[in-house]
């Protein structure tokens, strides 16, 4: 089966399922591993590649850089700028910087990685500036709740936020109380981050074990589902193992059923409040 397609307010079209690239670019010991991983995801048509210019400290763009090298019309590049450099010209710059690395003119969506000390208005303004001169596709923020949602739209231009990513698994489900709604009313797509809880401390919770036994697939599948059973969902699992990267992709193929859904309910209990947005 195909990987399920979602759009961005920019018109780019993305798979529902991509990559994730946090502690990659770290100690080049692994860089050739991390290399054949991501470039194995793309031929499965994970070629969604969410990277970060804190990633590595830049070192997890050279990476993808490596990896994308030759193909890349084949992908569409996520990055994202540190609050600390978020100011009109510091935007600029950083983003300058990261497509550099990303041996690339253009990035596809770039996103304000947390909020930070500078008025959104600036950073917003220098999104733009980007966008008009073709650096960038598309523009989004990461770890927005619902409040700096509204306050971000409110903005002159602030409605062409075309994604926020945050926190989103089956430990930590807070966004179904508002965020998840709010956003898909507004046609917002929601990048899911850590969907397999980071660790693998979530994975090891007897319950999904078990739903993952019954359907011969694996904790990592399962919970991978989960997040994936909405609409306006994209994932973005982070893998280094081949064989991760192979389970990774099927799982966008598993359908869960009511009853595994209502399983999953009882163990990882959905939001009955609101909560405040979790971020790791
Ligand atoms: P994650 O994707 O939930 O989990 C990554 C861990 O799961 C790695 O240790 C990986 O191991 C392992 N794994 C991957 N596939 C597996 C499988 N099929 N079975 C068992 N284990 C598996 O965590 P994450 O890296 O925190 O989140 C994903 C991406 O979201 C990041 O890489 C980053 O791009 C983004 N992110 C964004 C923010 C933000 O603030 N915007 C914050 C956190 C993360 P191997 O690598 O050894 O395969």
């Amino acid at each position: 089966m195909t990987l399920p397609i979602i759009s961005l307010a920019s018109g780019t079209s993305v798979p529902a399922l991509g990559q994730g690239t946090w502690r990659m670019g770290e100690d080049r010991r692994r860089h050739a591993d991390e290399v054949t991983a991501l470039r194995r995801g793309i031929e499965l048509g994970m070629t969604l590649i969410d990277t970060a210019e804190m990633y590595g400290d830049g070192g997890a763009e050279l990476v993808v850089a490596e990896a994308i090298k030759g193909r890349r019309s084949e992908v569409q590049l996520v990055s994202k700028v540190l609050p600390g450099n978020a100011s009109r010209n510091g935007t600029i710059a950083a983003c300058q910087r990261s497509l550099k690395r990303l041996g690339t003119d253009h990035i596809d969506l770039y996103l304000l990685h947390w909020r930070g000390r500078h008025p959104l208005a600036e950073t917003v303004a220098a999104f733009e500036d980007l966008q008009r001169a073709g650096a960038i596709g598309a523009w989004g923020v990461s770890n927005f709740d619902v409040d700096d949602m509204e306050e971000l739209l409110a903005l002159p231009g602030g409605e062409a936020c075309a994604a926020n990513q945050v926190l989103y698994n089956l430990a930590a489900r807070g966004i179904e109380y508002d965020l998840l709604d709010w956003s898909a009313t507004r046609q917002m797509p929601i990048m899911a981050y850590s969907p397999l809880g980071n660790d693998n401390r979530m994975l090891r919770h007897p319950e999904l074990q078990r739903i993952a036994r019954a359907r011969n697939a694996t904790a990592a599948q399962v919970a991978l589902a989960f997040v994936l059973a909405r609409p306006g969902i994209i994932a973005i699992p982070k893998a280094t193992g081949l064989e991760h990267v192979a389970e990774n992709r099927m799982a966008a193929d598993l359908r869960l059923t009511a009853d595994e859904h209502a399983a999953l309910d009882a163990a990882f209990p959905p939001p009955r409040r609101k909560q405040q947005l979790e971020m790791i």
